[in-house]
């Protein structure tokens, strides 16, 4: 993962300082801490997050395990490595799947994050898993978007409802959810519409299909490459709407990475799939044990 190249070399610097030593003081714990710290910035994780983080690992690393440890360095990393995947989420988090189908959810966020394509993603992905999806257009503002599920629905031999963009979002998710039951659909994956900016209008219209629908989950398509935009991008959707998670699109371009790192801890909803390319089958089920190894390299 490009991604994180950087942030995983600064990691590796930093313990090097620390391998083949027989015995560290506060001090060694000390300068290893404050270059992971700068590491962690560079990679564009939030302040707070950052500064939390080094605290819990510093507490943790200068208690007398490590500094009387015959392997310090192995120590510290085994220490960094489980609080990166407490950061991360701990265990991977699954979809809420609905005792009696259909599973609803709907997907949300701005225009331009990926939202609609990984609807196509993530019914592929559920398709593979057994489930029958069925794809929702509800993005009435733009005759275009409900073109392009289409057209992914074809790509993927995933039947799509639509009602064009004359009937209300709202009406379209209802009208989903009979043709869904009538149809023997057992997952529902609506995609909403997007703005550039979140807006007033944006929100209520959201806050109504998730009122009429109540949908199992509401997961939230953020574009790592935004950076703390895309933090705060889930803050706001999580305070005015609230979400189950999020669907981190665009983790294999060369963004810094900071967005997957902040985001659970600001917010306290896990990622839940990460969009690795534009190809259908680039979702992943998000492992934070997986990826804090993999920063670790
Ligand atoms: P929407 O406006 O949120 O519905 O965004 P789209 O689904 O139309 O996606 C916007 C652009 O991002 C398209 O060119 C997608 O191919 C691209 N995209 C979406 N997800 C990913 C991803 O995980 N990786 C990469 N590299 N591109 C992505």
């Amino acid at each position: 993962m490009a991604i994180f190249e950087n942030l995983s070399e600064r990691l590796q610097a930093a313990f090097k300082r620390l391998r083949g030593k027989g015995k560290v003081t506060e001090e060694d714990v000390s300068e290893v801490m404050r270059e992971i710290r700068v590491a962690l910035l560079e990679a564009d994780v939030s302040y707070k997050v950052v500064k939390d983080f080094i605290k819990k690992v510093k507490e943790r690393a200068v208690g007398q395990e490590v500094l009387a440890s015959l392997t310090p360095a192995q120590q510290v990393i085994k220490i960094v490595h489980e609080e990166l995947i407490e950061l991360l989420g701990g265990i991977q988090s699954r979809l809420t799947t609905a005792p009696k189908p259909p599973t609803v959810i709907m997907l949300v966020g701005l225009q331009g994050a990926g939202k609609t394509t990984s609807a196509g993603k993530l019914a592929n992905l559920l398709r593979k898993q057994g489930k029958k999806p069925l794809l929702v257009a509800a993005d009435i503002y733009r005759p275009a978007a409900v073109k392009q599920l289409q057209v992914l629905g074809e790509q993927l031999q995933i039947p799509v409802f639509a009602m064009g963009t004359s009937v209300s979002a709202v009406n379209i998710a209802k009208g989903a959810l009979e043709y869904a039951a009538s149809h023997g659909r057992d997952m529902v994956i609506i995609d909403t519409a997007g703005r550039l900016h979140i807006n007033e209008e944006l929100m209520q219209e959201l806050q109504d299909i998730k009122a009429a629908i109540k949908p199992h989950e509401i997961l939230l398509v953020v574009d790592a490459m935004t950076g703390q935009t895309a933090v705060e991008v889930a803050e706001t959707f999580n305070a005015q709407l609230g979400i189950d998670g999020v669907i981190m699109t665009k983790l294999d371009g060369d963004a810094k990475g900071g967005a997957a790192l902040s985001v659970r801890a600001v917010t306290g909803k896990p990622i839940k799939f990460a969009g690795m390319g534009e190809k259908l089958d680039a979702l992943e089920p998000f492992y934070p044990d997986r990826l804090a190894s993999r920063i670790l390299g």
